[in-house]
């Protein structure tokens, strides 16, 4: 048979997290690759959500999401942020943030339309762009060799601009690079949404998992960007829960209608007992969430601290899971080779960064390692990793 597959999804082979984990599996590795904490969420969130199941709460939500959800979201970017969004018109619940990033790509790309993407980036992003027909213009995130942090150039950005630009995809906290973006920089990013009235899709999945200090603001609280903006986060990095696959997304009417149109032909809705344990944690665990941060910054710097010794440059990362990593002192010069060689020769499972790029060579260099799992996790990963490097050299 011809292949069947549609020639623009034809570059999509299966996704680096599903192959690194599957060879982490075959081979016994410890797992830094695909980002899913080793630990559970909040004993409440499990508990309230046997309940409801065991309660019969077993059909369809409302395509929508359950209105308690919707209500607890409303609260909870209320409280964090000061956004006010109608829970009925202005939030929308989906299958994890994944399916809220296909819906508002497929509602809002039009064919050949142009989508600002700063790479790396996360690889549903790429895949969703070209399944909507529309060109990305990626913008690089390049370390800042002052401070160590991953940044993009304000002058790249304005130059990605063209008459066909329709929408900025904005991930912060960033993946892979732990970016969070500073004030300037979403200034900097506002600014250009303003001049050239594009939408902006923001990716905040981790946004309670900023370290040292660093708030996390949303795109959607600058100046004028409220009516622009759709903002997007998800249960699964905010309560540990990486399984249960439910995000939302939320924003202006007309946007949230945009995704609701098509994400209701995509999943229809989303699950039920799960949205009600949701809602419920979303407004009582808030002291957990404020823990799992700052246990994960600990993280951080335990596995940045063994990297180093282990004789790796150790980029800096502000939040998310990861962190990223240089192969160059170890004396190698491409981290996919690292990456593809790890599990087998190391033990160990990480990401090679050069998936998340276009400009592929922006990060040769770049093995991105997870820290969201146990210490002594960690550890023996540090301590396989420094005799491979030993080995090696
Ligand atoms: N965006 C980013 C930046 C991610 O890292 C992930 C993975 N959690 C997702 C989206 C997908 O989230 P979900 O598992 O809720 O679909
Ligand atoms: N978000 C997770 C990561 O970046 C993986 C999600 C997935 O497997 N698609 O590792």
């Amino acid at each position: 048979m011809d292949e069947p597959l549609i020639e623009r999804m034809r570059t999509y082979g299966e996704t680096i997290f599903a192959e690194m984990t599957r060879l982490a599996v075959e081979t016994d590795s410890v797992n830094l690759g695909q980002g899913f904490p080793d630990t559970d969420g909040p004993r409440s969130l499990l508990e309230n959500a046997s309940r409801h199941i065991l309660e019969g709460v077993n059909q369809y939500p409302p395509g929508p999401g359950r209105p308690e959800l919707r209500q607890a979201v409303s609260r909870y970017r209320s409280r964090h942020h000061g956004l006010d969004l109608d829970p009925d018109t202005e939030v929308y619940v989906t299958v994890g943030a994944t399916a809220g990033i296909a819906a508002s790509l497929l509602a809002l790309v039009e064919r050949g339309d142009e989508v600002i993407v700063f790479e790396p980036m996360y690889d549903s992003y790429a895949a969703m762009i070209s399944l909507a027909g529309g060109v990305r213009r990626p913008v690089a995130l390049r370390r800042d060799d002052a401070t160590g942090r991953f940044t993009f150039d304000p002058a790249e950005l304005r130059s990605a601009v063209t008459p066909r630009t329709r929408l900025i995809m904005v991930n912060t906290p960033h993946n892979p690079t732990g970016t969070v973006f500073t004030a300037e920089e979403m200034a900097e990013i506002a600014a250009v949404c303003r001049d050239h009235d594009l939408i902006a899709v923001t990716d905040e999945v981790y946004e309670f998992l900023t370290f040292d200090d660093r708030p996390h603001v949303p795109l959607a609280t600058l100046p004028g960007m409220r009516e622009r903006t759709l903002s997007i986060s998800s249960v699964g990095k905010m309560f540990a829960v990486t399984a249960w696959k439910t995000g939302w997304v939320s924003g202006p009417e007309p946007l949230v209608r945009a995704v609701r149109t098509v994400n209701q032909f995509l999943t229809f809705s989303a699950n039920g007992a799960l949205q009600l344990a949701i809602a419920d944690a979303i407004d009582n665990e808030g002291a957990w969430v404020e823990r799992q941060r700052v246990a994960m910054q600990a993280k951080r710097d335990r596995l940045a601290e063994g990297l180093s010794g282990a004789g790796f440059d150790v980029n800096v990362s502000e939040g998310t899971y990861f962190l990223m990593a240089d192969v160059r002192p170890l004396g190698y010069l491409d981290g996919e080779d690292v990456a593809r060689a790890l599990p087998r020769e190391a033990g160990v499972a990480a990401v090679p960064a050069k998936v998340f790029y276009d400009h592929q060579d922006e990060g040769r260099h770049l093995v991105r390692f997870a820290f969201c799992k146990k210490d002594e996790v960690l550890d023996e990963a540090v301590a396989r990793l420094g005799r491979w490097g030993r080995s090696g050299s």
